[in-house]
């Protein structure tokens, strides 16, 4: 089985190695405000199990990273998301408002410079999972991975554009404007379907719910050593406990949870590595079932 080296922040699953890159650390959530089917008397217990690295018992904020992964293959270099991004104007989310992250460092830690990647995927459009795939240069947005296609979601990126054309505002607090137009502009995106082999070994799969083209991406092949990176299907381990907990930030609540009580039962009991896109370190490994739930094997991310 695969083993998480959490010196380097990284794994290997055959020939293919998966990097995780931090872009903050932890941003704190009200409990009430992500879960909204959840009892303080629920968040409360889960607080015991899972510490207060990821749940603060006493004001019972949640508390979500924010990475991407960075995939090495024999041929290609992957990003999977793009995390927040630096300098851009967030208003009505000061966590992101003109912010300077360690992104770009990480990244180097992980030996990859923006030049290097060959892909960047984003599991679907939402401003915390696009916001480095543009940087400021003379004043414009600019894609930050000159090399790169970028892979977006057919299905994901006609319903932003819906959404912006029936909106007099920016929508998603500016980031489709500042870091999605920008790359269909330089022509370095191509829209995708669900199902989309990037290259042998990386295959997108529709996991809609979250956001109506919201995609997983399968690392290695099913029947060997495998992980499934699997964006926002879930935000915060509570929904190990809890898979029928959907986040206010679910476009549809109900296909949210039904995607993630699937993903969840279908690799339960496996060796393959979940990797969610807001977990706290080590919250990823394999899971298994656990009760009414799920939690990582061997208590990973439990305190
Ligand atoms: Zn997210």
């Amino acid at each position: 089985m695969a083993d998480w080296n959490h010196e380097t922040d990284s794994c290997s699953f055959g020939a293919i190695d998966i990097g995780r890159v931090v872009d903050m650390a932890a941003g704190g959530f009200p409990a009430s405000m992500l879960y909204p089917d959840a009892t303080p008397e629920e968040i409360t217990a889960l607080s015991q199990r899972f510490g207060p690295m990821h749940i603060n018992p006493e004001s019972l904020e949640l508390y979500l990273s924010f990475h991407a992964y960075i995939i090495k293959t024999e041929n290609h270099t992957i990003l999977v998301d793009a995390c927040i991004g630096d300098g851009k104007d967030r208003p009505g989310r000061d966590m992101w408002n003109n912010r300077s992250g360690p992104f770009l460092d990480n990244l180097t830690r992980q030996g990859v410079t923006p030049d290097d990647i060959d892909f960047v995927m984003c599991t679907h459009l939402h401003a915390d999972h696009v916001g480095w795939n543009t940087k400021k240069v003379n004043g414009e947005w600019v894609p930050t991975f000159a090399n790169a296609q970028y892979l977006f979601a057919e299905r994901e990126y006609k319903f932003w554009e819906e959404c912006q054309a029936k909106s007099d505002d920016p929508i998603m607090y500016g980031s489709h404007a500042d870091s999605v137009l920008p790359v269909m502009k330089s022509g370095q995106a191509l829209l995708i379907e669900g199902n989309h082999e990037i290259a042998t070994g990386l295959n997108t799969e529709p996991a809609y719910g979250h956001t109506p083209g919201n995609m997983v991406l399968h690392v290695g092949e099913a029947a060997k050593t495998h992980a499934v990176i699997c964006g926002d299907v879930m935000h915060h381990p509570v929904q190990l406990a809890h898979p029928e907990w959907s986040t206010c930030f679910c476009e549809d609540a109900q296909e949210s949870r039904e995607t993630r009580t699937g993903l969840l039962d279908r690799f339960a009991g496996s060796d393959t590595f979940i990797l969610p896109a807001h977990f706290q370190s080590p919250g990823y490994g394999p899971v298994e079932k656990d009760g009414h739930g799920f939690r990582m094997k061997d208590g990973i991310g439990e305190k």
